[in-house]
């Protein structure tokens, strides 16, 4: 039999989590104070990390050194892809890093973006440089992508990326898969030995997260089973993961029947759906049932508020990597 040793938290009946755990539909089943999970706080560790981050910009900034330079590419006016350079910008702001926003025409021609990438690859102020995704369909990611220079990939999308991640070279690790390893490392969440599903195979997400999960360091060191739409038997084989990693980008798709009791389950979905009860009319949801997984897991992260935050702070934490030439030395 496999055994998560996770710490539990003490029952505390005034936290608001808490009092959503006790009122979910398996403590009324049972008739039970449930065991509490652990709430694996992505917005209060990301909150974190870019205050060590903003520290050491002070430090930077008292030694007379360079200030990190984040530069974002957006392409189009795409209301999602706004929301999210606009976060990126604003958190540059919030650590100290200098930041600039390249807007272009949603009609650029491929020539042109990539004119724009070479660009800020030869400027020397400037550190690291995203292109935000999704490019309009007449523009190929693969020749935008392999065009950034792997110095200033601080997404960690370029091939020398990847294949450096892949060989465990230093480089720079994609944000979100970043952001989940960092979150268990944070939680002392143990890895070694234990049995680790992700759901998705995506190249962003996914597939980075299973070989990540995989290495031999801590966190790491798990047996992966990456799953995928062709999966067979998917409820049988996720009910075996001690952590199970979703990210296939549907909406409550792991219910509790599909999960060991005392798993670690790490949500990376995020999906506006409809409710006529916010003022929004939507409120944000992941690819794991919530409530009812929560009353099984011995911690979960929650969406909003778990991987996500995680992803912007990764993201700085690269930037500072490339500004003090950490990885490409
Ligand atoms: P993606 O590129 O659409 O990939 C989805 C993956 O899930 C694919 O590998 C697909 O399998 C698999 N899949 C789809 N349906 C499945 C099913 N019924 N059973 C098993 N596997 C299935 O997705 P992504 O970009 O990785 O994103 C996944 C989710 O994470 C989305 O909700 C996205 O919004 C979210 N996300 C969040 C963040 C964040 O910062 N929080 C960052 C990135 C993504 P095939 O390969 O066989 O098609």
């Amino acid at each position: 039999m496999i055994v998560v040793s996770i710490r539990k938290v003490k029952y505390d009946k005034n936290n608001e989590w808490e009092k959503l755990i006790r009122t979910s539909s398996f403590s009324r089943l049972f008739k039970k104070e449930p065991t509490m999970p652990i709430l694996i706080d992505g917005k209060k560790t990301s909150e974190e990390i870019k205050n060590e981050i903003a520290a050491r910009v002070m430090e930077i900034k008292s030694e007379g050194g360079k200030i990190p330079h984040l530069a974002a590419v957006l392409v189009g006016n795409d209301g999602a892809s706004q929301t999210y350079v606009g976060a990126k910008v604003k958190s540059c702001e919030q650590v100290g890093f200098a930041s600039t926003l390249v807007r272009l025409d949603e009609d650029v021609s491929e020539e042109e973006l990539l004119k724009k990438v070479e660009e800020i690859n030869d400027n020397p102020d400037i550190d690291g440089l995203i292109v935000q995704l999704p490019l309009p369909g007449y523009i190929s990611v693969e020749k935008v992508t392999s065009k950034i220079k792997p110095e200033k990939d601080v997404d960690g999308f370029t091939p020398a990326n990847v294949g450096r991640m892949v060989l465990n070279w230093p480089s720079y690790v994609s944000a979100t898969p970043n952001g989940i390893v960092e979150l268990l490392k944070r939680y002392k969440i143990e890895t070694s030995g234990k049995h680790c599903v992700v759901i998705g195979r995506s190249h962003i997400v996914g597939s980075p997260v299973s070989i990540l999960m995989a290495r031999n360091e801590n966190p790491g060191n798990c047996t992966v089973t990456l799953a995928h739409s062709r999966t067979k038997n998917l409820p049988e084989l996720a009910k075996t993961a001690d952590i199970l990693i979703v990210a296939l980008g549907k909406p409550g798709f792991v219910t509790a029947d599909m999960v060991k009791d005392g798993a670690v389950v790490i949500d990376v979905g995020i999906h506006r759906v409809e409710d006529p009860s916010k003022k929004s009319g939507f409120r944000l949801v992941g690819d794991v049932k919530f409530e009812e997984v929560a009353a099984k897991a011995s911690a979960i992260t929650p969406v909003p508020g778990g991987v996500g935050p995680m992803t912007i702070a990764s993201l700085l934490y690269n930037t500072l990597l490339a500004a003090e030439k950490k990885i490409y030395k």
